[in-house]
């Protein structure tokens, strides 16, 4: 796991309505509920999940901005070793029953977003993506 890169995701639960000031994005409203957050790590996913579980740090990416909210939190992690193009994949999958929160985490790509509001965790079936156990 050390050395693994690859796409990972961020299961968030939202545990209040909020407004968020994503930096470049600006502010967005954030339902309570559950979202998805899809990213990628081409170094080591361990230390880009550590990262992501620290509060407090200078925001680099949309995602840093929301989890730095105290009504937010990592719920569960999921992992799949591939490349990095699958990421986009990934997200194109989970929009397809999900609800994108616009242009989150895809200033970088063609998609709508890379975070979206999920219902429930059937999403997941069909991903093949294995839970990280903490
Ligand atoms: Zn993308």
């Amino acid at each position: 796991m050390t050395k693994a890169k690859g796409v990972y995701l961020l299961l968030i639960q939202v545990n209040m309505d909020i407004q968020v000031d994503v930096g470049a994005l600006g502010t967005v409203n954030f339902e309570k509920g559950l979202y998805v957050y899809v990213g990628s790590a081409q170094n080591s996913l361990e230390k880009r999940i550590a990262r992501h579980f620290s509060r407090g740090k200078r925001k680099f990416w949309h995602i840093d901005y929301l989890l730095d909210n105290p009504a937010v939190e990592i719920s569960e992690v999921f992992v799949k070793e591939v490349a990095r193009q699958e990421e986009c994949k990934i997200a194109k999958e989970i929009g397809k029953t999900n609800v994108p929160v616009n242009g989150f985490g895809a200033s970088d790509c063609k998609c709508k977003s890379h975070l979206f509001k999920v219902g429930d965790l059937s999403f997941l079936r069909n991903l093949r993506v294995k839970q990280l156990r903490k």
